[in-house]
Order: C-alpha cells, then sequence, then structure tokens
C-alpha cells in the first residue's frame, strides 16, 4: 500500500514557544494513524531538536527540515547541511519549494546536488514542483513538470528514486486562497505517476507519494485526498492552526 502522509510546513513562522504549543496540541488531538498514514511537521532550522523530542514518541510523526544546503560541508556562512540535519534526527527534508525557487533562485540543477545530499545522509526528499500561472494559462503545465522532475531527479537510480516524496504545488494556488479542482489536482498526479512509470517502471511509480500543496484546508483536503493518485498534502498556512491541521490529517 501507499505511504500517505499530510506535511505541515510553518515557513517562516511562529516563535519557539508558540511552536511548542502547535505540537503539543496536534500530539494530544489523539489522531488514529494507519499503518500506512504518517504526519510530517516541518518547522524553522532553529526548533528541528525540539519538535523531535516532542513527537518521537509518537507513533506515525516525522520531522522534515524546509531546506538544506547545496554542499557538503565547509566555508558556507549561513547554511544547514543534510549531515547537520541527520545528525539531530530529522527524517524528511522539503526541497525545490516554490518560494526557494523563486526569492532564492534555486534552480533545477541545485536541486539535483540537494537530493542527492539528502538521500546520501539517508534523509527521504520532499521534492516541490509545480507551475506558475502563466504556464497554466498556456496550458504546458505538464511539460513545465516533467522537465523541473528530470532535472532534478532522473539522475536517480531506481533505488535511491523510490525514497523520494513528490509534492505538486501550483504555484499560483500557494498563499492565495486558490485552490486547484481536484481535477486539476488529479490530472496532474496521474500525470507524474505515468511519467515516473515511463522512467523507473510501474512498480515504483505505484509505490511513489505524491502529495498536494497549495492552500489546502479542512473544508477540500477530503475532496483532493480522495483522488486516486493524491497521496496527502503540502499545507502551509492551514498547518499553523492546531484545529485545522488535524483536521486536514483526518481527511486521509
Ligand atoms: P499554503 O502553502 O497551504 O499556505 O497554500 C502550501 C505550501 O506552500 O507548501
Amino acid at each position: 500500500m501507499r505511504k500517505k502522509i499530510v506535511a505541515g510546513n510553518w515557513k517562516m513562522n511562529l516563535t519557539l514557544a508558540q511552536g511548542e504549543q502547535l505540537i503539543n496540541d496536534i500530539v494530544n488531538a489523539g489522531l488514529k494513524l494507519e499503518d500506512n498514514q504518517a504526519v510530517v511537521i516541518a518547522p524553522p532550522f532553529p526548533y528541528l531538536q525540539k519538535a523531535k523530542s516532542l513527537t518521537q514518541h509518537t507513533e506515525g510523526f516525522f520531522i522534515a527540515a524546509q531546506n538544506c544546503a547545496a554542499e557538503k560541508s565547509g566555508a558556507y556562512t549561513g547554511e544547514v547541511s543534510a549531515e547537520m540535519l541527520k545528525s539531530i534526527g530529522v527524517d524528511y527534508v522539503i526541497l525545490g519549494h516554490s518560494e526557494r525557487r523563486e526569492y532564492f533562485a534555486e534552480s533545477n540543477a541545485t536541486l539535483a546536488k540537494k537530493t542527492d545530499l539528502v538521500l546520501a545522509n539517508g534523509m527521504k526528499p520532499i521534492f516541490c514542483c509545480g507551475e506558475p500561472l502563466a504556464i497554466r494559462e498556456a496550458g504546458t503545465q505538464n511539460d513545465y513538470v516533467a522537465k523541473q522532475l528530470e532535472e532534478s531527479l532522473y539522475h536517480l537510480p531506481a533505488e535511491e528514486f523510490s525514497k523520494v516524496v513528490i509534492a505538486y504545488e501550483p504555484i499560483w494556488a500557494i498563499g492565495t486562497g486558490l485552490t486547484a479542482s481536484a481535477q486539476q489536482a488529479q490530472d496532474m498526479h496521474a500525470y507524474i505517476r505515468s511519467q515516473i512509470a515511463a522512467k523507473y517502471g510501474r512498480e515504483v511509480a505505484m509505490h511513489l507519494t505524491i502529495l498536494y500543496g497549495g492552500s489546502a484546508k479542512p473544508s477540500n483536503a477530503q475532496e483532493l485526498f480522495a483522488c486516486e493518485d493524491v497521496d496527502g498534502g503540502l499545507i502551509g498556512g492551514a498547518s499553523l492552526v492546531a484545529a485545522d491541521f488535524t483536521a486536514i490529517v483526518k481527511s486521509f
């Protein structure tokens, strides 16, 4: 059975005290996860260790970083390496979020390097892809996303690729309140799975977890998650409110 994930991407929000409160509220919400379901919390770097210690005894909970460096170690002031993240118990690393691509000029080639480092350190990448509005309006979103996957991931051998989680996040839906319709999400997820099947074979494609992200909330999570190829969500705004996030997790 495919792994289902709801991941909360806090982005650059909350103080330590607020973050602790949020995690405690989520952990104590009495969520009942099936064996193939996981909750992933992605707080800012300074809170990762705390987040790990608050969740490590709760079945099905994992911690993600929101980014990591593209270099292994050395004179890169202000950067945080994959090895450092591994050493504090991080499980997943979000890579290539559209905000990283846009504001920090992360290219597909840079993301290929980051992917390699995350995998080499025994963590799993949550690799984000997705098109801007102009591309959607031009109807070329499939080619756009295919190129992102190809240039950042297709150098991986199948065994390594199998550890990757993909998050499809149409940029026009992130933080805008504009959600992709369930049909639009399903169409793209099915397309991504077909591309992966063509590259890595059907078995790998069928086991690939593909998350949807972009204004997912309690009121639309159920419809999105009910789509055959949507295996959960990468949640931004709604992950900052315990009641909303737990309601989304319950929509599995
Ligand atoms: P949003 O963000 O849920 O606030 O739209 C999603 C994301 O950027 O991961």
